[in-house]
């Protein structure tokens, strides 16, 4: 039986690797072209090959999501060769760590401008077209950190409790133009990220979520496919955790 979301073009954002590829291949799955936007060209290539593998149409742009030149010409790019953008993923995202006091200007202004201002950018440009078609969904990628806090990531909490402030405010903005606008919150999830942690520090995060175990990456992409699905269809403004209870 064909999806309801088959036909359908959607765009992630850092959707090379991690998180974001995982997303793209459950959405080609439900019969979704997709076009991903990343800065790391090698990568691009290779998740775009499993995709079209996948028998979708894929476009692999590099753009980074800080420049709203390059996102204004990505979104254009993705018109022109895959005629529509009906879904919008924000998922690029990064880290610089660093305890308060020790936090410098330029870590706290690289996270907040990779993950705020390039959800921000890339949620104009794309509600641009949607506000043409009546019709879109947008979803971004925040954190259980932007709920809840984390000692060592003031930049990073204050990027994605900004994701969520952004989120409600675009849901209420297009909510009477057909178009929804919501957040995935992760807690901590299986990626190259939580690999580097040290062995002691993953017993001690083990402890501490309910259901004893990390996340995969297909759990963030479940939620995100049900948020893009018409089963959402009266669902905006809304952040889903998917976080095993670590959160509550
Ligand atoms: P990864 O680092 O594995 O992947 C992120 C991708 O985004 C990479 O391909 C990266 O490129 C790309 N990227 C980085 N900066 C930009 C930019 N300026 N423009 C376009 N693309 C960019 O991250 P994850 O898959 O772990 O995380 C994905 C999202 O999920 C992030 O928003 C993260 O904050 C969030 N998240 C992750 C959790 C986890 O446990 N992993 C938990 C909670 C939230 P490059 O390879 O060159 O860096």
């Amino acid at each position: 039986m064909a999806s309801s979301l088959t036909g359908q073009v959607a765009i992630v954002t850092g959707g090379a690797r991690g998180i974001g590829r995982e997303i793209a291949l459950v959405l080609a799955r439900d019969g979704v072209d997709v076009a991903l936007f990343d800065v790391n060209p090698q990568q691009l290539e290779q998740t775009v090959a499993e995709l079209r593998a996948m028998g979708r149409r894929a476009e692999g742009l590099t753009v980074d999501v800080t420049d709203g030149k390059q996102v204004d010409e990505g979104m254009a790019k993705v018109l022109d060769k895959l005629g529509r953008i009906d879904i919008l993923i924000n998922n690029a995202g990064i880290t610089k760590d660093g305890l308060l006091v020790r936090m410098d200007d330029a870590q706290w202004d690289r996270v907040l401008t990779v993950n705020l201002t390039g959800t921000f950018l890339c949620t104009r440009a794309a509600a641009k077209h949607m506000l043409k078609q009546r019709r879109g969904r947008i979803v971004s990628i925040a954190s259980i950190v932007g709920i809840i806090g984390n000692p060592g990531q003031a930049n990073y909490a204050a990027s994605k409790a900004g994701i969520i402030g952004l989120t409600k405010a675009v849901a209420k903005e297009l909510a009477s133009r057909g178009i929804t606008c919501n957040a995935v919150a992760p807690g901590f999830i299986k990626t190259e990220m939580t690999e580097a942690l040290p062995e002691p520090a993953k017993q001690r995060l083990m402890e501490a979520i309910p259901m004893g175990t990390l996340g995969e990456p297909s759990d963030v992409a479940q939620a995100v496919r049900f948020l893009v699905s018409d089963a959402a269809r009266y669902v905006t403004g809304h952040v889903l955790v998917v976080d095993g209870g670590l959160a509550m």
